[in-house]
């Protein structure tokens, strides 16, 4: 089975497998275990934060994140295809009790001048508090929902000065930030800067099993210690899978390249196929979205011929590449694609 449903589907190598069985542990409520703090520590480090709070999924850190930013009433403003409006369930209502609003904008990015379209302009004759009170805009690098597209770096600055001029906080969701730095060839610290908060997953293009981390400045990682524990995310010897994540920085780092040349080579693939539409602008990283007249039973076909993707809609398919796919994979996998098709 070629399994390119996600980069979550990975199994733990060797070497992980060893990490893990000989991780030093310790009670991470009592912020006691060794290996999660050493985690915490080298992420603040390559995020250039001050601090940094490892956290189960990547869910759980947007929506700590949420909650240190805002209060109930509140409006967050992000792309309309952001991870936080699909796929988190309405937490950000459930949780924090805020309203999010969408910005649309190509490729999972938006321009300053759409988040200052975004933002009320209070009326000169009423008062301010008439206006919804937006106080924190997210931002998605790599964008999921659209293609693992990355951020053009001066549209972001832009976003972050005019973010910044309005009062306004800043969350990344840098799930796959990894892979962001990669494509562009910065450190995963660049695309981090300027933000107030940062989340970063090691259970996606890393490999890890389990986990993510929060990362911003003293004063919000002790807010979000507290909320991390209130949203019942406090694990004990958690040091056990933080030994993965850090096995998955230390070595799967550089090797996302690879990810990101099978993608590129599948997309361009199965793109020769009369009846599939890549939008090949869009596939800059290790994730492929393409058009299929029947994504359902296009799927079902592909899965018995052994290559496991996932239909999300009525003519969207989605594969993606990770770690456990090799080269040849990738190409056996397109070329049933192509002979289905
Ligand atoms: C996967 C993902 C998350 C959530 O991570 P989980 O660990 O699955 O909860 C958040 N944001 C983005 C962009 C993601 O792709």
């Amino acid at each position: 089975m070629i399994d390119l449903r996600s980069d979550t589907v990975t199994q733990p190598s060797d070497g992980m497998r060893d990490a893990i069985a000989n991780a030093q542990v310790g009670d991470d409520v009592y912020h006691d275990d060794p290996t999660v703090n050493a985690l915490e520590r080298m992420v603040a480090d390559m995020l250039g934060t001050d601090d940094a709070v490892y956290v189960p999924t990547g869910t759980m850190s947007n929506q700590i994140a949420l909650r240190v930013h805002t209060q109930p009433g509140d409006t967050v403003l992000l792309h309309t295809a952001a991870h936080i409006a699909r796929h988190e369930l309405g937490g950000a209502a459930h949780n924090s009790g805020v309203t999010l609003k969408g910005i649309g904008g190509e490729q999972g990015a938006f321009t300053a001048g759409q988040l200052l379209e975004a933002v009320p302009t209070p009326h000169p004759a009423l008062p301010a508090h008439l206006f919804d009170p937006v106080t924190l805009v997210c931002v998605e690098n790599t964008h999921n929902d659209a293609g693992g597209t990355v951020w053009n770096r001066e549209q972001m600055a832009g976003v972050l000065d005019a973010a910044k001029d309005l009062g306004i906080a800043t969350h990344l969701d840098g799930a796959r930030l990894w892979n962001a730095a990669v494509a562009t060839g910065t450190s995963v610290g660049d695309l981090a800067s300027g933000f107030d908060t940062v989340n970063v997953c090691f259970s996606k293009g890393l490999g890890a099993p389990v986990g993510s981390a929060l990362a911003g400045t003293h004063t919000m990682i002790k807010q979000a210690r507290r909320f991390k524990q209130i949203f019942g995310g406090g694990f004990r010897q958690a040091g056990l899978l933080a030994a993965g994540a850090i096995y998955a920085l230390e070595n799967n780092r550089s090797r996302i390249a690879d990810d990101h040349t099978n993608a590129r080579f599948f997309a361009e693939t199965i793109d020769t196929a009369a009846s599939v539409r890549v939008d090949l602008a869009a596939v800059q990283t290790n994730l492929v979205y393409f058009d299929v007249p029947d994504a359902s039973s296009f799927v079902d076909e592909c899965l018995a011929e052994d290559v496991s993707m996932l239909a999300l809609g009525q003519s969207s398919v989605r594969a993606v590449f990770h770690l456990d796919v090799s080269h040849e994979q990738t190409a056996a996998a397109a070329q049933v694609v192509c002979a289905i098709a």
